[in-house]
């Protein structure tokens, strides 16, 4: 077993055997094959020592147990790691940044406490999955949709706290959230938002409440343990129309991204869209041989693309609402991106609500064709599909490289060239830029990159990474999410004023975590006994 820094075996037994008094002798876990549950499956650490791995876990079932488990944990400064579903993969699963902390899993708390359809907002305990908020808004017969990210098995909290997206107008999970129930690191509960005013209807309407918006603070950090959250639903749409668009030529990408990028802001574009090259991603064998030749030029790759039909850039499009709606709209992007010659537009499925076909409403990840994940995820519908594109890539896992830049062709263009020119100097294979836009005026670009069962080219990986992220510092672009391996090389690039931000999250961390207890760490934020000098 592994055990925290500082804690000896006696005090680890002594802390679990009261915590076990707590939560009931079946929900505290120590034994090895308990644990593996809770290891990174991920972990690109694979087989190697330096793998985060827990000391046990523990499963409350209540918040005053949360609060026990926290007094507790302080009395031993014994480091917890809160998780809600504990499906973070790709980030880390549910295993900890520090080895040896215990998992608090809060998968039991899984209540939906409740929905209301008139302001359209359901309040949530953390263990409370997209798969159970879906089933429970079927069940019941309400007229609102969930907004959930691939693949459903994750908590509605846990992928808010990480700030985690999906792809209908919903789409940015941590905006959507409203008020939370909070356990601090000393045992105490306190609610954020409207929810400090006893008995405020208004707790999970109104985000802000009064004074700073102190939600914040908790996303993506080691301040407290969310054990209630308010979110905000979509009003069931009437119907939702999918569409797809191309453009000819590589350099249509600077007036198109010029005009997505105004109409998403105006929201006449609210949806999750992605920048593919149907051209460059198409499997024809003409395409391949052209693209496997060494000196094939862009006006060829054009050319071809007007034979096959198959735009330079491409996406697909969303629109929900009513039909007159959908078409005022879906006739206005039309209009203006028509400017550009040779634009291409085709509408794709549409769907009326409440849906007429209960086959398209199956969650059962196997009957989901491969490829479905997109349109059921579009629809509100969590599924598990998405992993059958691991599969059939016969991948062990993945890890995410995640950068932000900002939602221009010009910054499109110079990632594409920093990057390429990065994957060349470290001997990876280029597969291109992935950009999606999930916040407006940004683009995220997402890397996927294979963990495999081998310990060294595991380790080349992790290198790799870290040099990826300093590249991508020099250049003025940072991430929006980082798994645990991560976290440093992410918040040592935060360099502004000598550190002044990391500095201040220390600070915080210092007040309200003064024995660090609370997920050492996390975004890389430690507690003073753990600090590193920064760089
Ligand atoms: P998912 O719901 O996607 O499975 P996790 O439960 O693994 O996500 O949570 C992702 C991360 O978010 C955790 O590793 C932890 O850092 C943080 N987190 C999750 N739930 C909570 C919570 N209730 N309170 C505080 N932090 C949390």
């Amino acid at each position: 077993m592994k055990l925290p820094p500082g804690i000896s075996e006696r005090d680890f037994s002594q802390a679990t055997d009261r915590m076990r008094d707590i939560v009931g002798k079946d929900w505290l876990f120590t034994s090895d094959e308990d644990v593996l549950l809770y290891r990174d499956a991920y972990s690109p650490f694979l087989g190697e020592p330096e793998e985060y791995i827990p000391s046990g876990a523990v499963a409350p079932n209540s918040v005053e147990q949360v609060q026990e488990i926290v007094r507790i944990a302080n009395r031993f400064k014994l480091p917890l790691w809160p998780v809600s579903a504990g499906r973070n993969l790709g980030y880390g699963g549910s295993a900890p940044r520090l080895s040896g902390t215990l998992v608090l899993d809060l998968k039991r708390m899984n209540r939906v406490l409740e929905v209301n359809e008139k302001l359209a907002y359901a309040v949530l305990e953390p263990g409370v999955s997209y798969f159970e908020l879906y089933r429970y808004l079927r069940e019941h017969k309400l007229k609102v949709w969930l907004d959930c990210p691939d693949p459903g098995w994750g908590s509605v909290i846990g992928n808010a706290l990480e700030h985690g997206l999906g792809s209908t107008p919903y789409r940015d999970h941590f905006d959507a959230h409203c008020g939370m129930e909070v356990v601090l690191a000393n045992g105490e509960l306190m609610r954020t938002g409207m929810g400090a005013l006893p008995n405020a209807p208004t707790w999970n309407t109104f985000k802000y409440g009064f004074g700073p918006f102190i939600s914040a603070i908790f996303g993506q950090s080691n301040f407290g343990i969310v054990t209630k959250m308010g979110m905000h639903l979509m009003p069931e749409p009437e119907a939702a129309q999918s569409v797809s668009i191309s453009v000819p030529r590589r350099e249509d990408l600077i007036p198109f991204v010029d005009i997505m990028a105004e109409l998403t802001n105006r929201r006449i574009v609210d949806c999750l869209w992605e920048i593919a090259s149907p051209i460059l991603q198409s499997r024809d064998p003409e395409v391949s041989s052209l693209l496997a030749k060494s000196d094939f030029t862009v006006l060829d790759v054009e050319n071809l693309g007007r034979a096959k039909s198959l735009g330079y850039w491409g996406t697909r499009l969303w629109f929900y609402g009513p039909p007159k709606i959908i078409d005022a709209n879906w006739g206005y992007v039309q209009e203006r991106l028509a400017l550009i010659p040779g634009a291409t537009f085709a509408l794709a499925d549409r769907f009326t609500f409440p849906l007429a076909d209960p086959s398209l409403a199956k969650d059962d990840p196997m009957t989901v064709p491969n490829g479905d994940a997109l349109r059921l995820s579009a629809l509100g519908i969590p599924n598990m599909s998405v992993f059958a594109l691991g599969a059939a890539m016969r991948q062990h896992g993945h890890i995410f490289f995640s950068p932000v830049i900002p939602m221009s062709a010009q910054d499109l263009f110079k990632a594409e060239e920093v990057f390429r020119g990065a994957f060349k100097t470290l001997g990876i294979p280029w597969f291109g830029l992935q950009p999606f836009a999930w916040y407006r005026r940004n683009f995220i670009l997402l890397f996927i990159f294979p963990i495999t069962e081998e310990v060294s080219a595991n380790k080349v990986l992790r290198a790799n990474l870290a040099k990826l992220i300093r590249i991508a510092a020099d250049n003025g672009w940072s991430e929006y999410r980082a798994p645990l391996v991560l976290m440093d090389d992410v918040m040592n690039t935060m360099s502004f004023n000598h550190f002044a931000l990391p500095r201040f999250l220390e600070k915080i961390k210092d007040a309200v975590d003064p024995n660090g207890i609370l997920a050492p760490g996390k975004s890389g934020i430690w507690p003073k006994s753990l600090r590193k000098v920064r760089p």
